[in-house]
């Protein structure tokens, strides 16, 4: 019997509650238990497919293809478990589904309503696939008391009394302020958020408490008294130095075996912690570093590049290193040639990743030619490969190169597909259909030419699968001459009509994919390209 564990939010957003599902899990899953991890988003888009990454941060792509919310990055990196379309929804999907149905006529004769169709929709995602499990986490996005977050309130609700008496489990995260003029942590709005949250009919088992100072027993008491808990329940969460010391930090605080008491299982195995215990000993114990320079488009929100930021820490991890990442905003580059190389020249990798739109990609394309000719480790990931693919075309001679993705042009070294093959058949688009869910996405095969370096990267492998999210395409048709410049395709298609990697086996270390590798990186298994790139950006230190 699968057991919920429901996470909400108070007082304030942006108080960690994905990191703190993703380390729960963690802790869970270090005893030996099953676990998988659910995110239900309030807001009405679909997907967060079509939101911009400065206002929403990166758009996490499963396996299945589904384009979801960035926390279901840190549940893989965290659990190892990777996700699927099933484990993220939104309202806009739920009235999508219940309004299609609508109109087919599924409801008729009925007046469909948030209570029960909405609420019943909610609670059909929460229980759907969970025959092997133990525990699924279910975290609630938002701040609780927002409007749009109400049914999924409700639906909680309803749970906790159908379900079994100790199937259930719901845990609050709070903010617990210091107030420096008074010198003191202030509960008050703990004591109001579990309020909140009672009106709604769920009372918390287990708070969780974000503060930046040690909360004295005294105030622990204190929530524990006003907020209806047991005093251990209430779990000091504080700052932590790395998002990797999260899961032990926890640990310490007793975060797991509250929960497990809150099951009332008491037998539950010691957890094997010792997976953490490298992974934080690797990051605070680097014996080298590098810095590597991201040359990108939304560098003003880091959140933005998440999965790319944390697959290098983890390439860091790999070699034991400290990797600075240097963001910078490919539009800098657009003028002047001098400053490219000052920007450029302290750096031991360049690394070009996704975007969209045309702002900032000649700036990029500046990038890789100065990669290329410095010998500089150079890593290009989608977008990346797309510019990398042009700068090679305009060495061959091919001036006007571009992609069609920046307006008309005579060259379309990069242009749109409107048919290609995935597991479920010949798939088709129309060049100027919808934006929405309509790109390449998801994981795909590929087949890597035999003794090619990205092939010895990936352990000796001449097929893989990694994870895709575009909607253009290097134009196979460019392939003689680009590989005349000594970019080799090293990585295409099954059917070969698709290019999915290029690199340069004259220069140290240039490397373009069209997918996304940094979203299945984990920090207990760094993705061989990060790992690569990073050693790679480690020789280049100690040359320069
Ligand atoms: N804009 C490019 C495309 O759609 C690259 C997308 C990406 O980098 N994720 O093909």
């Amino acid at each position: 019997m699968a057991r919920y564990i429901f996470i909400t939010g108070g007082v304030v957003s942006s108080l960690g509650k994905g990191l703190m599902a993703a380390s729960l899990a963690a802790l869970l899953q270090a005893r030996g238990y099953k676990v998988r991890i659910r995110k239900f988003d309030p807001y009405l888009n679909v997907d967060p497919g079509t939101m911009s990454p400065y206002q929403h941060g990166e758009v996490y792509v499963t396996d299945d293809g589904a384009e979801t919310d960035l926390d279901l990055g840190h549940y893989e990196r965290f659990t190892g478990v990777s996700a699927r379309q099933s484990d993220n929804v939104t309202s806009g999907r739920i009235y999508q589904d219940i309004i299609t149905k609508e109109r087919r006529g599924d409801y008729l004769g009925a007046t469909v309503q948030v209570v029960p169709h909405v609420t019943d929709a909610i609670k059909e995602f929460a229980l759907a696939e969970v025959e092997d499990l133990d525990f699924v986490l279910c975290e609630i996005g938002g701040t609780v008391g927002d409007i749009e977050s109400l049914p999924f309130m409700e639906a909680i609700r309803q749970l906790r009394n159908e379900l079994e008496p100790m199937q259930t489990l719901s845990v609050h995260v709070t903010l617990v302020p210091y107030i420096a003029a008074a010198g003191e942590l202030k509960t008050k709005p703990t004591q109001h958020s579990v309020r909140e949250l009672a009106s709604l009919g769920i009372k918390p088992d287990v708070l969780l408490c974000r503060s930046e100072h040690p909360l004295p027993d005294g105030e622990r008491r204190k929530i524990a008294q006003f907020c209806n808990v047991r005093a251990e329940s209430v779990i000091p969460a504080l700052d932590a130095p790395s998002i990797y010391s999260v899961p032990l930090q926890y640990h310490n605080e007793g975060l797991d075996g509250e929960v497990l008491r809150g099951f009332g299982i008491t037998d539950a195995p010691e957890p094997d912690l010792t997976r953490w215990q490298d992974v934080t000993d690797r990051y605070f114990n680097p014996e080298g570093e590098v810095t590597i320079g991201v040359v990108g488009k939304y560098v003003g929100l880091q959140d933005a590049y998440k999965s790319l930021n944390e697959a290098l820490v983890h390439g860091g991890m790999a070699n034991r290193a400290k990797v600075n990442i240097r963001w910078i905003d490919a539009e800098v580059f657009e003028g002047d040639e001098s400053d490219i190389a000052a920007k450029l020249e302290p750096l031991h990798g360049i690394l070009v990743p996704g975007g969209f739109g045309e702002r900032g990609s000649e700036g990029k394309i500046a990038s890789v030619r100065f990669a290329r000719e410095r010998n500089v480790p150079f890593f290009g990931i989608c977008l990346g490969m797309q510019m990398a693919c042009i700068e090679a075309a305009r060495l061959a001679g091919h001036d006007n190169a571009s992609s069609t993705e920046f307006g008309d042009t005579g060259e379309p070294v990069v242009g749109i597909i409107t048919e290609w093959m995935s597991k479920a058949g010949l798939q088709t688009r129309e060049a100027g259909g919808d934006l929405g869910g309509t790109m390449r996405l998801g994981a795909y095969p590929a087949h890597l030419a035999a003794n090619s370096h990205v092939s010895a990267i990936y352990g000796g492998a001449t097929e893989i699968s990694e994870r895709h999210r575009h909607r253009y395409e290097v134009n196979a048709a460019y392939r003689e001459s680009l590989e005349g410049t000594g970019l080799v395709f090293s990585g295409m298609s099954p059917d070969g009509l698709l290019p999915e990697i290029v690199e340069r086996p004259d220069h140290p270390w240039f490397v373009g994919v069209q997918f996304h590798p940094e979203l299945k990186s984990r920090p207990f298994d760094p993705h061989p390209l990060f790992s690569g790139f990073v050693s790679a950006a480690l020789r280049q230190s100690r040359l320069v």
